[in-house]
Formats: structure tokens, sequence, C-alpha cells
């Protein structure tokens, strides 16, 4: 066993020296010429791969016992050339692969050959011996991809791009490479935990984790209304020192998490970013979005293409459930989130065991029973090996909706009644997330003839963002990925048009006749739900549905509230409109847990936690779920009760490990209760 489990400290290069020799040691004989540390992963450069296929367990016993993730590379001067690879390739790979001359890449610098397949069930790529048969024939490296069902720019556009830097990224690698087997000074003692965003509100989550050693930031999000410095982080915070961080962690790619990760970078940030694959490719998307959104709006957008290039070249994607050392004395594992394509718990492990950290980001659980089949995805995960301190999101912890057949039900009702009143029903939806899970349950509808013929208008980027959800059809709920296997496609309700011009829009807006119109932003503070809205919002016959949780301030939620007169301001005029349309709030769609859903996973979760600290909600619901955790602990699973801590922005907690000791300024925060 080396330096990980030792119990005496071994210097950064004393631990590289011993894994570089562990490396030598055990595959001398497929004559080694490199060894990187490639960011997490150590980057073995040979010249005999097929020494690898007769000894096939030496890779993984090898990575096992320096507990480090182990990738084969070739040495250049053993590939073969891209035409004889692509030949051997489309020979060797089976038909029903779906691999055409056009899906097949090469990454130079990485050795990588990157393969797009309709159907890469079809290929045995995640056998290990399948993977190594391949290298050794060609001296390759393959990765193989699942081809989107619908055609997406951003996919293809991301990976040429990822090739295209592949330079860029190797210096970004071993960079980070370095600083995670770089000497420790103090050693770990205690955990800071320090909001800047997000604490205390819903929008701009921002969390920095201080081990002392190093220093851990956990998602860089943007408020939900306006661009200026109110939507940032406080990355202004005295602990907050960019050249310090070590790395920054992406739960998932909704604005308020991601929003402001390129202006990191603009700060001078260039350390490494986590996130799962589908975490980053949607990232791209909305971030673009946004930028051109402000700009649209004559504004300065906070951040440029170059920075979100930057952040796209300082990016590691890992899997879900896969362990990696993020710093000296941290090790990272996501786990599945259930919220949208992609998001991720996070659980940090620090300090050789001494402390482990569960963040949620934003959480859906359920109970599988009954009719789940229109669910996306999965919910969360809740098993883990040490959980001492939960970070908790707690958007609905004083909400409980219907039951989502329910929702279903109502939803579906609305489209009848618009169809019947020859109205239009307006459809605000987040262009992640919430605009798949209509998608599904219209598709679904239709298909049980529930709804009448008519056609679904798809506006924003809700298209784009489908594409990428089936390309990473692992991640999806059961149903929806074997329908997807079978061919269907899950997301596609008949009458659909794909709004990607402005004649398009037009069409939908004035043709005569019922319609469903699908269109972002979700909260209605920007996008193309404006102007469907400023058409139709005076028309008694048109519905306006909104489908998910409006914050405070946003347009969306002001009529909710009963505005009835909205002024908007139109080529420098300002014009005010008279709301007449009939506004449904429709509830049980959301991806965040429900009050109920929240305690259930708390009452599921293993181990349990010490400590609780809860963020991401407005304040009523944090105290609410404060109190019912107070008072039901015991009904929850808990064997003492744990200590609830509702922080605001800027306030630090200190964690101390074995004691259930928290030291910190706000206990008064805490919710009373009868517990
Ligand atoms: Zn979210
Ligand atoms: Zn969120």
């Amino acid at each position: 066993m080396v330096a990980n489990t030792s119990k005496n400290k071994l210097s950064g290069e004393e631990l590289r020296k011993q894994i570089i020799l562990g490396v030598y040691n055990a595959l001398r004989n497929a004559e080694i010429t490199r060894i990187e540390f490639e960011g997490p992963e150590i980057a073995v450069y040979v010249k005999k791969p097929e020494y690898i296929l007769d000894n096939e367990n030496v890779v993984g016993d090898l990575a096992r016992k320096l507990r480090k993730r182990i990738v084969l590379r070739t040495d250049p001067s053993y590939r073969k050339s891209f035409e004889a690879t692509k030949k051997y390739l489309l020979e060797t790979l089976p038909k029903e692969a779906g691999v055409g001359p056009g899906d097949i890449e090469f990454d130079e610098r990485l050795g990588e050959v990157i393969i797009l397949a309709e159907n890469p069930n079809a290929i045995p790529y995640k056998s290990a011996s399948f993977r190594n048969r391949i290298l050794a024939d060609t001296g390759w490296r393959p990765v193989v991809l699942r081809k989107p069902m619908l055609v997406s720019k951003t996919f293809r556009s991301i990976l040429r791009k990822s090739i295209l830097d592949s330079k860029e990224r190797q210096r970004a690698l071993r960079d980070a490479g370095e600083r995670i087997f770089r000497d420790t000074l103090i050693g770990t003692r205690r955990v800071r935990v320090i909001g800047l965003g997000s604490f205390g509100e819903v929008g701009r989550s921002a969390i920095l984790v201080d081990t002392g050693e190093s220093r851990i930031l956990l998602d860089a999000g943007a408020a939900p209304t306006g661009y200026g410095p109110d939507a940032f982080p406080f990355f202004e915070a005295p602990e907050f020192r960019i050249e310090d961080i070590d790395a920054v962690i992406i739960s998932h790619a909704h604005l308020d998490h991601v929003g402001m990760l390129p202006l990191l970078f603009k700060y001078g940030y260039r350390g490494p970013v986590y996130m799962t694959a589908p975490t980053r490719d949607i990232a791209v998307l909305v971030l673009t979005d946004y930028m051109q959104l402000v700009q649209k709006e004559g504004k300065q957008p906070p951040f440029t293409q170059r920075e979100i290039n930057l952040m796209l070249s300082r990016t590691i994607v890992m899997p879900y459930n896969v362990v990696t050392d993020v710093a000296p004395d941290t090790k990272l594992t996501f786990a599945n989130a259930g919220h949208i394509l992609g998001s991720a718990l996070v659980h940090l492990h620090i300090g050789q065991g001494l402390y482990n950290i569960l963040y949620t980001g934003d959480i859906k659980y359920y109970r599988i029973k009954g009719d789940t089949s229109t669910r996306l995805l999965p919910p969360a995960s809740y098993q883990f090996h040490r959980i001492e301190t939960l970070i908790m999101e707690s958007t609905y912890g004083a909400t409980e909706t219907q039951p989502r057949h329910m929702a279903e039900a109502q939803l579906i009702e609305l489209i009848n009644e618009a169809y019947k009143k020859g109205g239009k029903i307006l459809i605000p939806v987040m262009a992640v997330g919430r605009g798949q899970d209509i998608l599904v349950v219209l598709s679904r509808a239709k298909k049980e003839g529930k709804i009448p013929d008519i056609p679904v208008y798809v506006d924003g980027m809700v298209y784009e963002v489908t594409a990428i959800y089936t390309a990473y059809i692992d991640y999806l709920a059961k149903p929806i990925r074997e329908a997807i296997l079978q061919g269907e496609n899950p997301f596609h309700p008949g009458n659909v048009v794909y709004v990607d011009s402005q004649a398009r829009r037009d069409e939908a807006i004035y043709s005569s006749g019922p319609a469903i119109i699908l269109a972002t932003s979700g909260m209605m503070q920007g996008g193309p739900i404006l102007e469907y809205f400023k058409h139709l919002a005076e028309d008694p016959k048109n519905i306006l549905a909104f489908v998910s949780y409006q914050a405070p301030g946003t347009l969306g939620r002001r009529l909710l509230e009963g505005e009835r007169e909205i002024t908007f301001q139109e080529n420098g005029r300002l014009r005010t409109i008279r709301v007449n349309l009939k506004i449904e709030r429709v509830e049980g769609f959301t991806g965040h847990a429900t009050q109920s859903e929240l305690q259930l996973f708390l009452r599921h979760l293993t181990p349990k936690p010490r400590n609780i600290i809860l963020n991401h909600g407005e304040p009523v619901a944090l105290s609410t779920l404060g109190r019912i955790i107070k008072s039901k602990w015991q009904r929850l699973g808990f064997q003492s009760p744990p200590e609830i801590l509702i922080p605001e922005n800027l306030e630090a907690i200190t964690l101390y490990p074995r004691h259930s000791r928290v030291h910190t300024s706000l206990l008064y925060h805490n919710p009373g209760g009868s517990g």
C-alpha cells in the first residue's frame, strides 16, 4: 500500500516517486517511454501495448494497489496511420453499431480514436479486453460515444474543440497533476465551509471548502435576476483568493450553479474544473446563450467566448461513482442527483478520512412505485461510505406539491381547455430539465390520445439540449433509455415545430387555431417566451401555464402574485400590456425534491450526517425544513439529533473531526422547534 493509507506523511515528491516506481515494476515489459501525471490520472505511454493483452489484469491490479486511475497510451511511433486505423475499425466494428467513415476522429496528442456510434451497445466498449485489442492492433486508444438521436451542433463542436485544444488541455492536465501531487504543508486539522452565494437564498450557488491544506470551490452560479454585481457570488470575500483555489467542482449545468464559472477565468483562474460529461456539454450551451442574451439587451456580458473556451480546456469530466484526487488531501466522487441530465451529488473525502462532506447541489428524490414511466431520471443516490456533514438544498423546504400524475392530468386538462376555446397554451420552460420533462409528458399523452393533434412549437435552446439528452442515455431512467434503444424518440409529441427563425415564431403567434408553445426562459426573465407573451397576453382565450419554480422578482413570480399590467421597454419606448389570458400554476413537475421528498431522502441516506447545513432556499423554506428535521430526527432514522445550521452568505462554519463540535458564530440562526 502506498502513501494514501500509510500513516507516515509523504512529501509530494516521495509520493510521485513511489507511484512511478510502482508503475515501472508492473508494466516494465510493455516498454514504458513516459509517465505523466495528467490531472487526477496517471498516463503511461508504452511501446508494446500487446503486453497488456496477454496480461489483462495488470493495469487494474496496479490501479487498485496505487489507488490511482491509470490510462494506458501508446508511444506515437507505435500508432498506425489515420487511414489504416479507420479501415481497421470500419471492418472490425459490427455493422449494427452504425459507425460511418465520418464518425471516427483522432486526437493525436492523447493518442485517442473517438468513435461516434448510433448504437454503442453493439460494441463491447466497456470491456477492457476489447479496448486493449484495438490499442494493441492500432496503437490508438478507443473512446466510444453515442451519436445524439437529434442533430446536435454543440456535441460535435465540443468534440472538435477539445481535439483542437488538445495541446492546451494536456498542459492544463499536467499543471493540475502537479498541484494534486504537491508537498503538503501543515496537514489537515479542520475544515471551513464558507457560503459565497445560495445561503439564505436561491441562486448564485458558490461554496468554498477550505481544509487548511487546500481550497475547493463548489459551484460558481449566477442569480436568476439581473446581471449586475448582485448576480455574482461574493468572490470578493477575504477567504477567497483565486490563485489559491485547487479545484472548482460543478454540480450541474443550471445557470445558478455554473453561470459565473467563466468569470473565474476572467479573474485569472487556470486550475481544473470537474464536472460530468453531460454537464460540460449543457454548460457550454447555456453559457453561450446567456452571454448572447445579455448582449442582445445591449448590456455588457460578464464574460466572453474566450473565457468559455478557457473553461472548456480546463474541464476534466468524471462519471458517477468514480473516486478521484482533486487536491493533495481531498478525493472527489460524483453520484446521481436526479435533478437534470448529468446533475451530481458531490462527495468530498478530506484528509485521509478525517472529514467527509456531501453536497447535494440540486436534488430530486422520489419513491419508485406506481407509474414512473415519464420520469426522465432515476432518483438521487443515497448510499455513501461516510458523511459527517451534509450540505442540502431546500428549495421546497416549506412546500409540498401535488403528486406528479395529478400535475400531468392538470396540464393535459389545460391543453384541452385551450383547444376547445381555440386558444394557445404558453408554457415557459427551462431549456434544461423542464423542457425535456414536458416533451416526454406530451409525447406520452399524445400516444394515449389524451391531447388533440395540434402543433407543438418548441422555441429556445430546448431542441439542442434534448439532443444532448439523447447522447447520454446511460444517465436516463430505464423506461426512457429503453424507448431510445428501441429506436423510439420519447421527446417527440408528434406535430412538433422547432422554431429556428423569426418566420417560424410569427407562425406560432399569428396562426389561427390552437397550439402548444414551449419556450424559454422558464421564469420569463428573457428569451423568446417574452415575445409570445407580449402577443398572446391580451387574449383571454389563451392560457399561460407555469410548470416550475418562479424566483422572487422574476416576471413569472410577479404574474403569479397577481400583477396584471406589465410594462415593457420596446425600441426605447414603454409599452404596457394588459394581461387577460388565464394564468395557472401546475405544481408537481419540479426537478427539486419537495418537502416530503427531502425528508424521504434524509430517511434513506446512509450513513447519517452529524451536521446538516441548509442552503438554496428562501428563508421560510430553510427555517421550516430546519424545524422539521429538529423535531422529526428520530423518525428520519437518526441516532441522535443532527446539528442544523442555516448560515448566511459569508458566514464561516468550522468543522472539527471526531467530536460533533461545531464552532460557529451563527448558532442563533438555528430555527427553534420542539426537538
Ligand atoms: Zn438546478
Ligand atoms: Zn439551483
